[in-house]
């Protein structure tokens, strides 16, 4: 087990978002956590990086509880967050982007090898790699937001919304590449409003409702569920 997510309850100051948030995930899987506004996958997203500490419940990497592990020590252990709306210095080049995510001593003394991979994935980064961060199309930012939290040699990517904001067909051109980033070997913890897409890209989801896992199944078993299809996807 890769990671395991046990009765997690957690929220902001009095309010409890998450009630007993239980799952769990293998090596080399891309799992889903779908939900509408509100449900509570970002706070979810935000226990398991530790920028939010739990009331209670734990939560274990590698079978090691991380549960009051500080974030930067869990970049250490290998989980990385692409975080929501991206968050990338506009001002900076692409290059100088990722060069600023090295901040672990492994991802400094690796950075030339790393780099040289993320290019490799992502040609349009090489090419514009001298560009200011700023000036890339949606997908080319969202791409870099990607190729940035690669940088510290993760394990497990957490990807909040990556396609939030871009036109269909790039929606269907981010997704594809978190099913490549799981050939190259990454294990893939996906948050999605787009649930059609997200369901079919993964190997398994979980579906939120107000910070609680109401149902659970492989990709193409949901896309066939009736209560799904009623209330995420407009059938
Ligand atoms: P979305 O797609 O809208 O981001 P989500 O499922 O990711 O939805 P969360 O961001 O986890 O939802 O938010 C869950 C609930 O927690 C929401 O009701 C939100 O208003 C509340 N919330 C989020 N961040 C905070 C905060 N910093 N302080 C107080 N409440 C918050």
């Amino acid at each position: 087990m890769l990671l395991e997510i046990n009765k997690i309850n957690a929220g902001y100051g009095e309010v409890q978002i998450l009630w007993g948030m239980s799952f769990n995930m293998e090596k080399g899987e891309i799992v889903a956590l779908l939900g509408s506004n509100g449900a509570g996958k970002t706070t979810t997203l935000r226990v398991i990086s530790g920028l939010l500490e739990p009331m209670n419940g734990k939560v274990y990497f590698q079978r090691e509880d991380i549960t009051f592990l500080k974030p930067y020590k869990r970049v250490e252990l290998g989980l990385s967050l692409v975080p929501e709306g991206r968050q990338l210095f506009f001002r900076l080049s692409v290059y100088n982007n990722l060069k600023a995510a090295a901040y672990t001593k492994k991802a400094r003394e690796h950075f030339n090898d790393t780099l040289e991979m993320i290019y490799n994935l992502f040609p349009i980064l090489r090419e514009r790699r001298n560009q200011p961060a700023g000036t890339l199309s949606g997908g080319e930012q969202q791409m870099l937001a990607i190729a940035r939290s690669m940088v510290c040699r993760p394990i497990l990517l957490m990807m909040d919304e990556p396609s939030l904001g871009l036109a269909p067909m790039l929606v269907l051109e981010i997704l594809k590449l978190a099913s490549r980033l799981r050939e190259e070997g990454y294990t893939i913890l996906l948050v999605e409003q787009n649930v059609r897409q997200a369901l079919k890209i993964a190997d398994r989801a979980y579906i939120i409702e107000t910070g609680r896992i109401v149902k659970h199944g492989n990709g193409k078993e949901l896309l066939n569920d009736p209560d799904v299809k009623k209330a995420y996807l407009g059938l």
